[in-house]
């Protein structure tokens, strides 16, 4: 069974003659080691479905499954652990604190969830070797490269081994080599560790390197292709 589901969801945002479907009755499953990319042009839900997914945020009809169980049965602490804990993050404006060093804003997860200092810095540093920067633990956030940031974002988001990751145009604020370098980085991370990868993006290139392209318009779902042997 899918890891993550969308089951006819709906999400309206405004009020009165504003108010409009950013999505409008999706279904989407995801299933655990798969990359799945959702597709479209901007504004057309794509973050929006991938937020609901994350838990985020809440739909306002149908039902965001984990595992076997419909989010709304999740007390709030279950949900809160799940983020932290099952869930990485990587997002297009990174996110980091630019004021505090590469090593503080990796361990952030670590230290939301109350892991003692020792432990955090270990697990820290191991994650920063993954993503060959553990030489730059002690620099400030804002001192780095857009790569560089990206990578301690990568970083950050597998200092608790998450379950999924969950992508929002990783390689938007990035140029082409070294978006490419961030895209190779995160499919090793599926096919090496198994981890589930949902990108948000409206790269064809990227979306085509995922197992699966979910594709959005006007916040319904217009397609979907799998990708005989998708490879990293
Ligand atoms: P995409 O990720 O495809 O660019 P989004 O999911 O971000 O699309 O947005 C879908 C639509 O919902 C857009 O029209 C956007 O302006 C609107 N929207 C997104 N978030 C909010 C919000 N918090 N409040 C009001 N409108 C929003
Ligand atoms: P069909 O099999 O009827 O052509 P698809 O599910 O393949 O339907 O696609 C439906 C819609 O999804 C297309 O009209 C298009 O808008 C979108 N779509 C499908 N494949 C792609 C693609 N490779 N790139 C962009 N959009 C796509």
């Amino acid at each position: 069974s899918p890891v993550l589901a969308a089951r006819g969801i709906r999400k309206s945002y405004g009020r009165g003659t504003a108010r409009f479907d950013a999505l409008d009755g999706v279904s989407l499953e995801v299933y655990a080691g798969q990359s799945i990319a959702i597709v479209g042009k901007s504004g057309s839900g794509k973050s929006t479905l991938m937020h609901l997914l994350a838990l985020l945020d809440s739909p306002d009809a149908g039902e965001v499954m984990v595992g076997d169980t419909d989010a709304k049965e999740l007390s709030v602490k279950q949900v809160n652990r799940m983020r932290n804990e099952d869930f990485g993050f990587v997002f297009q404006q990174f996110f980091l604190n630019p004021n505090a060093t590469v090593l503080d804003n990796v361990v952030l997860p670590l230290t939301i969830a109350g892991v003692a200092a020792g432990e955090r810095k270990a697990r820290g540093m191991a994650a920063l070797q993954q993503l060959e920067l553990d030489d730059k633990a002690k620099n400030m956030a804002v001192n780095l490269s857009g790569g560089q940031k990206q990578r301690v974002v990568i970083a950050r988001a597998l200092v608790n081994n998450p379950k999924v990751i969950f992508a929002d145009e990783p390689t938007g604020n990035l140029d082409t080599m070294t978006g490419a370098l961030v895209e190779d980085i995160l499919f090793s991370l599926n096919k090496d560790k198994g981890i589930t990868l949902v990108i948000v993006t409206h790269d064809p290139e990227l979306a085509a390197r995922c197992d699966r392209q979910i594709f959005i318009r006007d916040g319904r779902e217009v397609g979907s292709l799998d990708n005989a042997g998708a490879a990293a």
